[in-house]
């Protein structure tokens, strides 16, 4: 073993960074640009400050390769398609005449020409433009971006290491053009694509690159063998090529599984591989395909997404074993740095002793080069580091806040009768009917009404101190009285009153559970210019008083009608939240599920009939290797039914999700064991209703008639022949009438009469039976 050697030479780096700045002065900029306040050397010049603020930041900390060309005005697969050259048809013309702003075109659509579709990054909250492509799909180079970035590192005097969607993920992410048919696979193109990297590459190393990052992560999910072929093709076909930078290929979030012999084989001169929880078995895997011997392997011990403090101890100890395993070894954070916020350092409203605890993209790097130096000169060169990592990781493994014994032997005291519900649901079904009294096909929605102007300017005045909190809550029942007589007045069977004390679906709930922190500035991008301050679930969970109960009680005391409670369910309240790494995320879901049951009691003890349990989060959730799902599902589906089952069979429960592909879970659905689900359909002419049916779901559901993602307003007749092709799957005593998720993205003009079609086309159709 030449174990010595490869340490010396190890080296930190990352696969990239935040994007947005301290403050979010590039969402401002690309606002303002976008509004026509900011004009475009103005936004190039703020991009370019700030990726200089970046690699500054990153080789201060001691990052010995920062990364390049991982900046985006929008996003980076964004980039990638203008990259080879993709430009879909409708959009080239504006790209010809004005490059920046066809751009924001091709990310959000003009008036006259659709964006491209918009879909999740892997398993994260990050979202990508989705790339279409089609046999007539002629690609061309165009490393003009990659390059002027490299370039501007390099004369900072920084070594900088381009980072590349790689042509497999690019391709396997991408779908068939509008026009093409559905069958058609973007991977049969890579024959195509590969000249055009080829050629980026070319450029790269005439413009100073010694290595290029290829990143591949679309090979940690389940492959088929051609896929798996044509990966180790793409990889064979660049490494034969002569004028070309090194090249790292990268991949992250799960194992490679039987991908890695693939790349293992490459003709190329290094792997990044991800080495955290995440990707359990990478390390077996390495050491079984005998290693890496004659290459570089860049080993991301460091998680790149959750944002905690990592065993420094324990990754030295990995680190140390993959010594034996390759040529050299590096030490990186897991994937880009782009999922976890800047920098814990500011925030000020987190207790010093649990600030220690969290570790966001400055403090990741820290690490990163702590990791580096200790493998280069051993553990006594970080003794310091070492010790105060051990205290805080102790801090954090004994304190009251992730410890809170009744919360632990409440979970550990559940049983199975705890989610399971006394009676079946055919059982229950007839008490409900009993209890509500509703007619045929009753209408509802899913929960939300407008944020009006009103809402939020009191919302701003609460948090300036303008108005104290009475005077906010004055202004939320306001909104509920309004919201309530507007439902009786148009003739809404079951209400809602409409979620106006709610910022969001998961902070509300957060900010009132024990063990959840808030951030102040933890931002982390979603998509474009929208960025989400995920709360963390860093303790034990617990609920110290209810937490909707005396919203919907009051909604309830102005009508005869049913109100329905209304509450954001345990997958989705972990899924948009960091989530806790030192404990399985089933017995996190568990303590989340346990408070909410507690809410969902007490609803019912203050005479709500209906409460819906939304679970938007279950499907996105799901593992990327199907292996795994499995377990998933086992923990996801328990969660939601302990939420659910301590009540009174005559009390009905809903659930909502709001996406149109579910195919593959619906035996997961049927095994909430919720009475109501009600789901997004207008958009595919209730192809869920069809779905359900073809799997023989056996309750009620609600397809949405009202796509609520445009101001559009639905027709009566259009409602009502979604309707009509609704019971041509599910039988009307099991069909709701409801628009496809909440409403306060809407204003109240189309809320108003979209709503009002809905019942008239309601109204209608039941005259049809
Ligand atoms: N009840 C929530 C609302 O109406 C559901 C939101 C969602 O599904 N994302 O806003
Ligand atoms: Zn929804």
């Amino acid at each position: 073993m030449t174990t010595k050697p490869a340490a010396a030479a190890a080296r930190a780096t990352v696969y990239g960074y935040p994007r947005q700045g301290q403050d979010r002065e590039l969402k401002k900029a690309i606002e303002g640009y976008w509004k026509g306040r900011v004009d475009a050397d103005a936004l190039r010049a703020t991009a370019a400050d700030l990726r200089r603020t970046n690699w500054h930041q990153l080789a201060e900390a001691g990052i010995d390769e920062v990364p390049t060309g991982d900046f985006s005005y929008y996003d980076h697969v964004l980039d990638t398609t203008v990259m080879v050259g993709a430009i879909p048809e409708r959009h080239r013309e504006a790209v010809a005449a004005d490059p920046l702003a066809g751009y924001f075109a091709m990310a959000r659509g003009t008036q006259e020409v659709a964006p491209l579709e918009m879909t999740k990054w892997f398993d994260t909250n990050y979202h990508y433009l989705v790339p279409e492509l089609g046999p007539e799909t002629e690609f061309v180079a165009d490393s003009a971006k990659q390059v002027a970035e490299l370039r501007e590192a390099l004369a900072l005097g920084l070594t900088a290491r381009p980072v590349l969607v790689g042509p497999v993920t690019y391709l396997l992410l991408a779908k068939p053009a509008p026009g093409v048919a559905a069958d058609f696979e973007p991977l049969t193109l890579l024959d195509r694509l590969l000249p055009v990297y080829a050629q980026v590459l070319a450029d790269l190393r005439a413009a100073g690159a010694e290595w290029v990052q290829v990143d591949e992560p679309a090979l940690v999910q389940d492959r088929t063998p051609a896929e798996l072929n044509a990966a180790g093709r793409a990889y064979r076909d660049l490494g034969c090529l002569t004028d070309r930078p090194k090249l790292l290929v990268a991949s992250y979030f799960d194992r490679l599984g039987d991908a890695l012999p693939v790349l293992a084989k490459a003709r190329v001169e290094g792997l990044a591989l991800d080495f955290t929880d995440a990707a359990a078995g990478n390390l077996d895997a390495l050491a079984a395909v005998g290693g890496l011997p004659g290459k570089r392997l860049v080993a991301g011990v460091v998680s790149g997404r959750n944002i905690w403090v990592n065993d420094l101890g324990a990754s030295l100890a990995t680190l140390g074993t993959l010594l034996g395993l390759a040529d050299r070894v590096d030490v990186a954070a897991s994937c880009s740095l782009l999922h976890v916020p800047l920098d814990a350092s500011v925030e000020r409203d987190i207790e010093p002793q649990i600030l220690r605890w969290l570790a966001f993209a400055r403090q990741k790097t820290a690490e990163v080069v702590t990791l580096a130096r200790g493998l280069r000169h051993g553990t006594d060169a970080v003794s310091a580091e070492l010790a105060a990592n051990r205290a805080d990781l102790a801090s954090r493994a004994t304190s009251p806040i992730t410890r809170d014994p009744a919360v632990r032997a409440r979970a550990a005291a559940v049983t199975d009768a705890d989610a399971r519900r006394s009676q079946t649901y055919p059982e229950r079904t007839a008490a409900q009917r009993a209890h509500l009294g509703l007619p045929l096909l009753p209408t509802t929605t899913i929960g939300s009404f407008p944020q009006t102007g009103e809402l939020r300017t009191a919302r701003a005045a609460l948090r300036a101190g303008r108005i104290d909190t009475a005077g906010y809550e004055e202004r939320v029942k306001a909104e509920i009285q309004e919201v309530v007589s507007f439902q009786e007045k148009t003739g809404i069977d079951v209400l809602v009153h409409g979620e106006p004390e709610r910022n969001d679906m998961v902070q509300y709930f957060a900010e009132q559970l024990t063990g959840y922190l808030a951030t102040r500035h933890g931002w982390v991008q979603s998509y474009g210019t929208r960025y989400v301050r995920p709360p963390v679930l860093a303790g034990d969970i617990s609920r110290p008083e209810p937490m909707t109960v005396r919203w919907t009680t009051y909604a309830q005391s102005l009508t005869d009608r049913p109100v329905k409670g209304m509450l954001t369910g345990p997958v989705t309240m972990l899924a948009w939240s960091f989530v806790r790494d030192d404990q399985p995320l089933g017995e996190t879901a568990r303590q989340v599920a346990l408070a909410l049951r507690d809410e969902v009691n007490d609803l019912e003890a203050a005479g709500t009939s209906v409460i819906q349990v939304d679970e938007p989060a279950l499907r996105e959730t799901l593992p990327l290797r199907a292996a795994d799902r499995p377990g998933y599902l086992a923990w996801a589906t328990e969660a939601f039914r302990l939420t659910t089952a301590g009540v009174r069979p005559d009390t009905q429960i809903h659930t909502h999700m709001c996406y149109a592909e579910f195919g593959d879970i619906v035996q997961a659905i049927d095994d909430l064991d919720a009475d109501v689900i009600s789901l997004e359909a207008a958009r595919s002419h209730m192809q869920v209703a069809r779905e359900l049916a073809a799997h023989g779901y056996p309750r009620e559901a609600g397809p949405g008639v009202y796509d609520i993602h445009s101001p559009r307003v639905p027709s009566t007749e259009e409602a009502a022949q979604l309707l009509r092709t609704g019971l041509a799957a599910i039988p009307a005593k099991r069909l709701w009438v409801n628009p496809d998720c909440g409403l306060k993205t809407r204003g109240w003009p189309e809320t108003r009469s979209s709503l009002e079609n809905l019942v008239t086309a309601a109204r209608r159709v039941r005259a049809e039976l």
